[in-house]
């Protein structure tokens, strides 16, 4: 679809969240005409009705009506899965459904960086956008990452910029509903099992990633990842590629050697900097590092420069983000981590002796595979939220647990009973919304609590 095609369209938005509404306004913007048709009920507000009356979009809350069926087009937001009702209607009048990021990519000339995979997207494409900013470039970060890409996209269009590039998180389920989408650079970070509530199966789900690469052609490079064991067995079929690995130190374009992070230029090792000066925890983080650099090539080739931005870069919040310390006993918000093998990641970050918060809503998962990789590092788990009971059954009395009132109660338990050279990790491996609004609310109170402790210091 073109610019100009889009005047005058009739497009029903399916959705009102945060996407949602960055959509409608780019495609108003474009002089499209705009439906934004909602569901649920709940998730009408006056903000929101305010805005799309702003813009003059029009919206329906609590229902779709029949007008939807009338579109020329729809966009769908991730939330809505493709069994949902209205999406089988909307199919069986033939009528093309995109993602946002499939639209909004019509509208960017700019070349794109786009990311996806399992884990570690937020804290590569801060990375791309860290090392594109230092070197010069006007970096436009959005998708997944907290402002949707139309919202991005719009917001660039209000200002010139002389060497703009657009980093794009694309998940899973922006990535179900493209058709021309096109990235300058398509990375896939990793696959490993997950929103298996969403699709029929992990095969399905691994296709939908790999889609990022559907469109690439001869002036497009996909960048993969040479460790990860189920990218390796997939047949990707692409004319230009570029791989990262922290394990395998030659045969690829971005490569940890020797405890050196660095690239391969016209065959020739080119070393950027030693792994203990990245800023950032983890060899999952390195893995991340290297990812962006593969990305970067074509933009940026001075060492030196891909070396001050990776030493400059600040932890993203909530990802194993080092929040201070207190008596010699580190601290450490890791709120992101919301599934097992998010905590799993962490845990591998510290060789210190460890004292962990768990818990929170429980999504299902085993813990007691937690057990191993935690018997030799522990002092105590501290449980709290709604979760502390399964997640006790299941690793006590292999593991020393204490169940704590809250968040506050197991800081201070911990300082307390630690000493000097001790972790404190909130990595709970459940979702917050027992007690919070959200794993950022979460993390933010936990660094509150931290930050204003006697004692605190960074
Ligand atoms: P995403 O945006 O894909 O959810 P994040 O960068 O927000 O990824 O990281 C989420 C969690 O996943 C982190 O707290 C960390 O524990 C884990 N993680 C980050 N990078 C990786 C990686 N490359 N491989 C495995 N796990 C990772």
């Amino acid at each position: 679809m073109k610019k100009s095609d889009i005047t005058g369209k009739n497009v029903t938005i399916l959705g009102s969240q945060r996407s949602a509404m960055g959509a409608a306004r780019l495609l108003r913007h474009f002089g499209a005409k705009v439906l934004v048709s909602e569901f649920d009920a709940d998730k009408f507000s006056a903000d929101k009705r305010q805005v799309l009356a702003d813009i003059e979009a029009e919206f329906e809350f609590g229902y779709h009506s029949p007008d939807v069926l009338a579109s020329d087009l729809v966009v769908v937001s991730p939330g809505i899965p493709e069994n949902a009702d209205i999406i089988q209607k909307i199919r069986s009048k033939n009528i093309p459904i995109y993602s946002e990021i499939e639209m909004t990519s019509w509208f960017i000339e700019a070349p794109i960086i786009a990311v996806t995979g399992s884990n570690g997207k937020t804290t590569t494409v801060n990375l791309i956008h860290h090392l594109l900013q230092t070197a010069g470039y006007d970096s436009f970060l959005g998708g997944n990452v907290g402002v949707a890409a139309s919202e991005v996209l719009l917001g660039s269009l209000k200002r010139s910029s002389d060497k703009p590039v657009f980093v794009l998180e694309v998940s899973s389920f922006q990535l179900d509903n493209i058709d021309t989408f096109k990235p300058q650079v398509a990375v896939i970070l990793n696959l490993t099992p997950d929103h298996l509530d969403r699709y029929v199966s992990l095969t399905a789900y691994y296709e939908s990633k790999l889609g990022i690469l559907n469109n690439l052609d001869e002036n497009c490079t996909a960048v993969l990842n040479r460790d990860d064991p189920e990218l390796s067995n997939q047949d990707i079929n692409v004319d230009n590629s570029r791989y990262f690995s922290v394990s395998s130190p030659s045969g690829g374009d971005a490569m940890l050697a020797e405890g050196i992070l660095g690239m391969m230029r016209e065959g020739e090792w080119s070393p950027i900097l030693p792994a203990k000066a990245l800023p950032l925890p983890g060899k999952h983080n390195l893995s991340n590092a290297l990812a962006a650099i593969a990305s970067v090539m074509d933009f940026i080739s001075d060492p030196e420069i891909l070396a001050q931005g990776l030493m400059t870069f600040s932890a993203v919040p909530h990802r194993i983000e080092y929040v201070g310390k207190i008596n010699g006993i580190r601290c450490f918000n890791d709120s992101k981590a919301t599934n097992i093998a998010s905590t799993e990641v962490a845990i591998h970050s510290f060789p210190e002796p460890l004292w962990l918060i768990l818990g929170g809503k429980d999504k299902g998962g085993d813990f007691s595979t937690l057990i191993s990789q935690l018997e030799e590092s522990t002092r105590e788990v501290l449980l709290v939220g709604a979760a502390s009971d399964i997640i006790e059954t299941q690793i006590s009395p292999a593991l020393p647990t204490r169940k704590l009132e809250n968040i506050e109660s197991a800081i201070n338990y911990c300082l307390e009973n630690g000493t000097n050279g001790d972790v404190l990790l909130l990595s709970p491996a459940c979702a917050s919304f027992d007690q919070f609004e959200n794993f950022e609310a979460r993390g933010d109170h936990f660094r509150t609590l931290i930050q204003t402790h006697e004692g605190w210091s960074m």
